[in-house]
């Protein structure tokens, strides 16, 4: 996959993996057939698979290099976590994505930054790493940034995931809890966009006029650009998430700025246009 140029950064995705994952109305409460009958013709097959049914997404994570830092934004599922209710991702052995790291140029001790939109499974996984039965952080030399409301919302639900793959961070001493618009410098900063979970964050990125933006879970697929106000069963707060998700749309529609995606289909890159009352997500390769 090849990197791309936001001013002096470079942005390059790091995919774990890419397919059918869920049907519209499992997806969305809104996605009847009805409902999803317009947008057959445009969305398969690269985003509704024919053969299933299902949206197609990906999981991946964006490698970012500016000129101080090498940055991991979200970092997919991972390997041996424990997801009995999504047999696909429980104890995984695939090592991929670090071979994908590894391909971009990247070793784990080569990270000093990891950024988690939130901390779902999808989000957080590759955190951390099984060895000799202890959970470590994959990247030893990184800070790991948390939002302080996303990283306490998780510690409180104090499910596997936050055991398996946040606390083992902080007990490593290399979690820092952050406010939810926390700037690391003035290429890089936080956006509060809650609604999928309490303390979500999108991820900016500036370099010489040029700007981009990772929208984490705001938004999962590219049939919410013309109806932002569906909100997937996964959103912790569903009005909430639709009134963030139209925000962020309207405010990158009137600007250039590249939207990374977290779960569109490859290349999961592209602006935002506006059209008629909502909007089109037009990708760039
Ligand atoms: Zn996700």
């Amino acid at each position: 996959m090849h990197g791309r140029r936001i001013g002096d950064i470079e942005v390059r995705r790091i995919l774990e993996m890419e397919g059918p994952f869920r049907t519209p109305s499992d997806t969305f409460a809104d996605a009847t057939d009805e409902a999803m009958a317009p947008h057959l013709s445009w969305m398969e097959p690269h985003a509704l698979c024919p053969d299933t049914g299902k949206l197609i997404f990906t999981f991946q994570s964006y490698l970012v290099r500016s000129r101080h830092h090498t940055i991991l934004i979200d970092t997919c599922i991972g390997c041996d976590k424990t997801i009995p209710y999504f047999p696909e991702w429980h104890e995984r052995r695939d090592r991929a994505w670090l071979a994908n790291l590894a391909a971009a140029g990247v070793e784990p001790e080569g990270i000093d930054y990891v950024f988690c939109s939130h901390l779902h499974v999808d989000h957080c996984g590759w955190n951390t790493s099984l060895v000799d039965g202890r959970w470590l952080p994959t990247f030893p030399n990184a800070k790991y940034v948390f939002a302080k409301d996303e990283y306490e919302a998780s510690a409180a639900a104090d499910t596997p995931v936050f055991r398996e793959s946040v606390l083992p961070v902080m007990e490593a001493g290399q979690a820092q809890l952050v406010a939810t618009d926390f700037a690391l410098d003035d290429e890089i900063w936080l956006q509060s966009t809650p609604g999928h979970t309490a303390g979500h964050v999108a991820v900016n990125l500036s370099s010489n006029g040029r700007g981009a933006v990772m929208s984490g879970d705001l938004i999962h697929s590219p049939v919410q650009c013309l109806h932002p106000d569906w909100s997937p069963r996964f959103d912790s707060d569903k009005d909430l998430a639709a009134r963030t998700r139209r925000r962020f749309l309207e405010e990158n529609s009137e600007s250039d700025r590249l939207v990374l995606t977290a779960h569109f289909p490859s290349p999961s890159i592209g602006q935002v246009v506006a059209k008629d009352d909502a909007f089109r997500f037009l990708y760039e390769e």
